[in-house]
């Protein structure tokens, strides 16, 4: 589907401006279809082979009565129909009341949206920024328009992000805390689903099971809503099992991917091998959480217990902040106190922090430990906000960040693992230097 980009903003921040800028490399096609206010203009855009909708709302003022709401509801309309929506800004002008009303406005509807922080010319782009840091919006784009800057670099990061917005929305339809299950084919994948569903529950899928697509289960535990994604693809009725496929790759990444806490399961009865490894390589990089499950684990005697945990142990080293546990889908044992570290998971890769919080860890950790010297200057780092979640992100601000050893990265992350308190998912850090 062609991703829609809306604009919205105050009259005269710059949104025809910004609209011609986005649609000039394309056969225009800026229509002015019938029963649309003269506000509303539609415009396609081709950015590096990626096609793109552009409407420009025209009119929010964010103080809307009379004729100007008859205005904000077609725009507010445009608002729904888009993938993604861009609020733009004055950066001469800086934050007003209006600018205010249309945050708010797009809180309640719920949609995806960017600051673009526009006029940026002829001042300093990070100070004309800090103006609308309050809205509480990720970092903006700072762009001028007039002047086609900045215009680049945003769509270099936003038809990313509405990917992902997409592949969210489709996750979306599904209830609660999305858990995939993964692993290789045997390890008990299908036995761990039919556990977690309850003893009781008879599972009926009239689904079409195609080998492409895992099975999407929402049901309810304790008052918590959940969606197993099951990459077993096994259908089951009562006690027939129907094997449509027993694995593959793609449906295993897009579990992944639609997943918020994933279960990567192995067999104790064979230790952890290296296509665990490499799922697990797929978790991480996807930005998920982990939940490790070594299954299995009735009838091993304790010595090969032993074995099987120190190699966990070893090998799983850089995944000290997973948890692990030992359990039998077979008869049950270890999977309800699973469900803790669900909910752990969920919560640390859902985290909101506020960005005052995020720059006095930032800063304690700098005070305990000095970035180094390059070149004879120190590294500074300044602040640090969030910029996004599942998996979360921490943008930290700050002067010559290339030259910052991986061992200070390492440093940081392990800091505000601790002091936030994250389990079980990766932190993503972006350095980005005001130079
Ligand atoms: P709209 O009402 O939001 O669609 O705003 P317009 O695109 O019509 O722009 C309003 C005014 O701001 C026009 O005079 C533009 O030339 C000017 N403008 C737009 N972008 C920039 C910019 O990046 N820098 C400066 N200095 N002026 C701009
Ligand atoms: P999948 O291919 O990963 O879905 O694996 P299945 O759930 O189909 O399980 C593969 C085999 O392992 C079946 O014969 C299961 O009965 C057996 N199995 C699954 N979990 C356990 C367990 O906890 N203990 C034991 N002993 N066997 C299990």
């Amino acid at each position: 589907m062609i991703p829609v980009i809306a604009l919205v903003g105050r009259p005269n921040v710059g949104k025809s401006t910004l609209f011609n800028q986005m649609t000039r490399s394309r056969d225009a096609l800026v229509a002015d279809f019938p029963g649309l206010t003269r506000d509303r203009k539609y415009g396609e855009g081709n950015y590096e082979g990626q096609r793109f909708i552009v409407i420009d709302t025209g009119g929010l003022t964010g103080d809307e009565e009379g004729i100007d709401a008859e205005m904000a509801r077609q725009s507010l309309q445009a608002v729904e129909e888009a993938t993604i929506v861009l609020f733009l800004v004055d950066g001469r002008a800086g934050l007003t009341a209006g600018d205010e009303m249309i945050a708010d406005h797009l809180r309640r509807l719920g949609k995806p949206a960017h600051l673009v922080v526009n006029k940026t010319d002829g001042q300093d782009p990070d100070v004309a920024a800090s103006d609308f840091y309050s809205l509480g919006f990720d970092q903006p784009f700072l762009i001028a328009a007039s002047h086609n800057r900045g215009i680049r670099s945003m769509l270099d990061r936003l038809l990313p992000a509405i990917e992902e917005a997409d592949a969210e929305d489709r996750a979306d339809r599904y209830p609660g805390i999305r858990i995939g299950i993964v692993g290789r084919p045997n390890v008990g994948k299908s036995t761990l689903v039919n556990r977690m569903l309850g003893e009781d529950r008879v599972v009926v899928y009239d689904m079409p099971g195609t080998t492409r697509d895992s099975v999407y289960i929402p049901y309810e535990r304790q008052g918590q809503e959940y969606t197993l994604i099951d990459t077993a693809g096994v259908r089951r009725r009562k006690n027939v099992r129907e094997v449509v496929e027993k694995f593959s790759i793609i449906k295993t990444l897009q579990a992944i991917d639609d997943a918020h806490v994933v279960i990567l399961v192995i067999d104790a009865r064979e230790g952890l091998v290296d296509q665990d490894l490499h799922l697990i390589g797929f978790v991480l990089d996807a930005g998920r959480s982990l939940i490790v499950a070594v299954n299995k684990w009735d009838g091993m005697d304790g010595e090969d217990r032993a074995r099987v945990k120190e190699q966990v142990q070893r090998r799983l080293d850089f995944l000290d902040y997973a948890d692990k546990h030992y359990i039998s889908a077979l008869h049950g044992s270890g999977v309800g106190v699973m469900y803790d570290s669900v909910a752990d998971c969920y919560e640390s890769a859902m985290a909101k922090w506020q960005t005052n919080r995020l720059t006095a860890i930032l800063q304690d950790a700098t005070a305990q430990h000095q970035p180094p010297m390059v070149q004879g200057r120190r590294i500074k780092l300044r602040y640090a906000h969030q910029g996004g979640s599942n998996p979360p992100v921490i943008v930290v601000h700050g002067n010559q960040v290339d030259a910052l050893p991986g061992a200070y990265k390492r440093y940081l992350e392990n800091t505000f693992r601790r002091v936030l308190k994250v389990t079980g998912t990766p932190i993503r850090f972006e350095f980005k230097g005001s130079e």
